[in-house]
């Protein structure tokens, strides 16, 4: 770098204390302590060398100063022809002098000496380009032009340079170098053009604009001048062409002004504002894509100002200094240049005061010469001895300028500007996000919302729909059911119709009214009948023919058969009870087999006396009766029978171990039971224990039948009722309708139960046995007849409960309700067969007596039925128990106020 040489030149020999200006220079605090002395200057690097040698506080560096010699003028040329110039250079020595006489000169030492010879590229290079350089760091630095009028000043600094570019002077190429560093994307550059003259800023790209004041920032010392123009520079031509714009502005006012440009400071201000990224230590520099909530990056600038001063004509200054003129004019003309001197005069001996506020320019340069700037200070002179003396104090002002020392500091900010912009669309993009956040948080309420309004509007409707359903449902039952009675009692009344058509028939009397088709029906049921009875005949031709043979097979015969046989005859005649009576002969036939076989064997052996002997006769004897009673209607002396047998030989036989035998006797009891009159025999004689025995052991489902019906009809009497129950009778029957198969079977254990369930003694322990759970348990047969003791047994239990309710004897709602009866009852009560519907709906009304069911029955259905009972049931005084039941109850009454139903 051509700067280097400049640069590194000076720290290469030690400079030499030059006449008296360097005896005492003692600098402040920013003086370096190694040269305190003065005797050695310290030369620090300008740039990156200075800054790291530094630290952050700052980099002391000392006060630039070369010096240039202009090339003799034309009239310099003429009139000085004959002398020698009043200077010598010594530029590798970096030393000039001047003569004071042939044989005496004094010797200058600076940083750099230029000669005449001297290229612009080269005095900018050493001169400017360091401080510009620096600039570009980021500090403040100052370049200015002292010296006598016309010794180039302006040629040095201010120069255009026009065709000849090699005569660009330091303004275009220090904006030359800056443009080609800095980037017009992140970095900006602007300039005021000023004058200063007579203690007015002028403002050389507005005329018009002719007192700026300066401002000082009284924290960070920064000097600046709002009221001046200043111009953003994109572009090399376009500063070119306003700095010639300045300097036309310049001569017009100098003009108007009757002024002269060497009386005046041109000052050209170029503020270079760099981005340098962002801050380490508050600021995170990495960013985050994936979060919004990163730190912004702290937008770091750096703020630098070159000044470039083409200073009034030195030669003013000695004038009213020397000459002690205090013209107002020269005053206010010297005013700014004396008081840098005093400054330069002041900085260089350390002393205590620093006379800045003392003129315009002082002040303007207060942050940019000496201080916290690089200073570069080039010093004109002429080669003319008839200017010797200005030129040696022009000199000693750059002696005395060489000892000030900077203390650089690099002036970083932040640029909040662009921080809050920053922070602004981080702003702007988390209200954004927040918003969208917000947006989709409300839709999705809106939506669950929505959607739950839909569920309950759907559930709302199928709701609806199933109790529409089901209303339409009951009302088609309803409907049906009174349409089957009045079919039913349509059906009744034709029958009715026809019977006493009949009846006119056979007594001859001619309808007028008969039809045909009536005639032809009551043939077909006539030829129906006929069959039927054809039918039975032929099966009782049958059995005759069967009990013949029978008869023959048996060797001599039996007197008992014989009379059996006659009977059969006398029965054949008894259509009446045709069924009924085959059924009693096949069974009566089987005993007799097993009779006949086991007399056969007695006579065999010539045994006589035996139970089977008295048996036998006991059974024929009172089937006799039987066939005698069913014939005759007579009752047959029963008790004689007993006596003859003996009831307790009987009942012994039930535990006997053949089977045969314990069969026929369950039967022979089963018979004797079925008489009203035995009954408390048997039970005396123990027949209620051994029938209950046979039920809880024996598994053959005749002998249980048989014994359940024994033990059924036993049951109808309210004293063996009572027994029945302490012989643990009620569970013996439980179990037998738990696990029996047979209709028969089951019909009579439903029978013996339902006997039970009519005595209000019992109630309760029937309850608790589980007397009404086997009742219902039954009805898994489905077989009418077991229906019907099991709607019988319900209607006994409920007329029982519904008696000690009355008496209070009894609280709390049935006990058919808590076992679960209900449903079977509802759904039953309309059964087509009319003694199981008879019995439930006696049932029924029964509970609805009392209020305390009325809930149940409502909540099971009942209600339907009693309504119906109390409009349809064939049995007036049901269906009147009906209507008081349900208008008594004020449950009902509410039911059927809410379902509209009238009763
Ligand atoms: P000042 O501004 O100090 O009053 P100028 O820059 O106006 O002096 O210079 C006076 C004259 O000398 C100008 O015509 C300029 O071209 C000429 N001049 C100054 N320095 C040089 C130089 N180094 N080489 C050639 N000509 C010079
Ligand atoms: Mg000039």
């Amino acid at each position: 770098m051509a700067s280097s040489a400049y640069r590194n030149g000076t720290s290469k020999g030690a400079p030499k204390p030059l006449a008296s200006y360097t005896k005492s220079s003692s600098f402040k605090s920013r003086l370096h302590p190694s040269q305190s002395s003065g005797a050695v200057l310290r030369r620090s690097s300008y740039g990156q060398n200075a800054a790291a040698a530094a630290g952050d506080d700052g980099v002391p560096g000392r006060v630039r100063v070369a010096v240039r010699l202009r090339p003799r003028n034309a009239e310099e040329l003429v009139a000085d022809a004959d002398f020698a110039d009043c200077v010598e250079l010594q530029p590798e020595l970096k030393r000039l002098k001047i003569r004071k006489n042939n044989w005496d000169s004094d010797t200058y030492e600076f940083d750099e000496v230029l000669t005449e010879f001297a290229s612009q590229k080269r005095v900018y290079e050493v001169v400017a380009k360091p401080v510009v350089e620096s600039v570009l760091e980021g500090y403040n630095g100052t370049v200015m032009a002292y010296g006598q009028t016309g010794t180039g000043k302006t040629f040095t600094v201010g120069h255009l340079g026009g065709d000849d570019t090699s005569a660009r002077g330091i303004m275009v190429r220090a904006m030359e170098d800056i443009l080609a560093d800095v980037s017009l994307d992140t970095d900006s550059l602007s300039v005021s053009y000023l004058q200063l003259y007579m203690e007015t800023i002028q403002d050389l790209l507005d005329p018009g604009n002719d007192n700026i004041t300066i401002v000082e920032d009284s924290k960070t010392g920064d000097v600046s001048l709002p009221g001046a123009t200043i111009v953003e520079i994109r572009d090399q031509q376009s500063f070119v062409e306003l700095l010639r714009l300045g300097d036309a502005h310049r001569i017009a006012a100098n003009t108007k002004l009757n002024a002269e440009s060497s009386r005046s400071h041109a000052i050209l201000m170029v503020h270079v504002k760099r981005s340098v990224g962002g801050g380490e230590d508050a600021f995170s520099s990495e960013v985050d894509n994936s979060s919004h909530l990163v730190k912004p990056v702290k937008p770091l600038v750096r703020k630098s100002k070159l000044v470039l001063i083409d200073l009034a004509g030195s030669e003013r200054v000695h004038k009213s200094g020397s000459e002690g003129h205090m013209l107002e004019e020269a005053k206010s003309i010297n005013l700014s240049l004396s008081a840098l001197g005093k400054c330069i005069n002041a900085l260089a001996e350390n002393s205590a005061h620093v006379p800045v506020r003392d003129s315009k320019l002082t002040r303007l340069l207060k942050d940019s010469f000496g201080g916290t700037a690089r200073t570069s200070l080039i010093v004109t002179i002429g080669p003319s001895p008839r200017h010797r003396g200005e030129t040696t104090s022009t000199v000693l002002f750059g002696q005395r300028a060489m000892k000030v020392e900077n203390m650089l500091k690099i002036k970083e900010e932040f640029d909040y500007k662009s921080l809050s912009r920053k922070l602004e669309i981080q702003v702007d993009k988390l209200i954004v996000e927040n918003e969208r956040q917000q947006k989709a948080f409300d839709d999705e309420v809106e939506r669950i919302n929505q959607e739950a309004e839909n569920r309950i509007t759907e559930v709302e409707r199928s709701f609806a729909e199933a109790l529409q359903k089901e209303r339409l449902k009951c009302q088609m039952e309803y409907m049906e059911s009174v349409k089957k009675l009045e079919e039913k009692m349509v059906a009744n009344q034709k029958k009715h119709d026809r019977d006493s058509f009949l009846n006119e028939k056979c007594n001859g009397e001619v309808l007028g009214t008969s039809t045909s088709e009536e005639v032809s029906e009551i043939k077909k049921l006539l030829q129906n009948e006929t069959q039927l009875r054809n039918t039975a005949e032929e099966e009782v031709k049958k059995l005759k023919s069967q009990l013949e043979n029978f008869m023959q097979s048996m060797a001599g015969g039996d007197a008992e058969i014989v009379k059996v046989h006659r009977m059969l005859e006398d029965e054949t005649h008894k259509n009446k009870k045709l069924e009924e009576d085959i059924l009693i002969l096949q069974s009566q036939l089987l005993q007799l087999t097993v009779e006949a076989d086991q007399t056969r064997r007695h006579l065999d052996r010539g045994g006589s006396g035996n139970a089977f002997a008295g048996l036998d006769s006991f059974v024929s004897q009172m089937r006799h009766s039987q066939f005698k009673d069913s014939a005759n209607g007579q009752k047959a002396p029963m008790a004689t029978l007993f006596e003859q047998v003996g009831l307790q030989k009987i009942l012994s036989l039930l535990e006997s171990e053949d089977a045969n035998t314990q069969i026929h006797a369950v039967k022979v009891v089963a018979n004797l039971a079925a008489e009203e009159a035995n009954q408390e025999k048997i039970v005396e004689a123990g027949g209620l224990t051994s029938l209950l025995m046979l039920l809880r052991s024996y598994e053959d489902d005749t002998v249980r039948r048989v014994a359940a019906g024994a033990i059924a009809n036993l049951a109808m009497n309210e004293a063996n009722q009572e027994l029945i129950m302490t012989q643990g009778g009620i569970s013996l029957l439980s179990m037998t309708a738990a696990d029996a198969e047979d209709p028969q079977t089951l019909r009579m254990v439903a029978g013996a139960i339902a006997n039970l369930c009519g005595n209000d003694k019992l109630q309760m322990k029937l309850r608790s046995e589980g007397g009404i759970k086997a009742l219902l348990g039954m009805v898994r047969c489905g077989h009418p007849d077991v229906l019907s003791q099991v709607a019988r047994g319900i209607a006994n239990f409920a007329k029982c409960e519904s008696r000690a309710s009355m008496q209070g004897t009894k609280g709390g709602r049935s006990l058919l309700i808590e076992d679960g009866a209900l449903p079977w009852i509802v759904q039953n009560a309309n059964s087509e067969a009319s003694p199981i519907r008879r019995h439930i709906e006696l049932a029924l009304c029964h509970l609805a007596q009392h209020e305390v069911n009325a809930k149940d029955l409502i909540g099971g259905g009942a209600l339907w039925e009693l309504v119906r009972i109390s409009r349809d049931c064939s049995r007036e005084d049901i269906r009147s128990l009906a209507r008081r039941t349900l208008n008594s109850s004020p449950s009902f009454r509410a039911e059927m106020r809410r379902l509209r139903i009238e009763c």
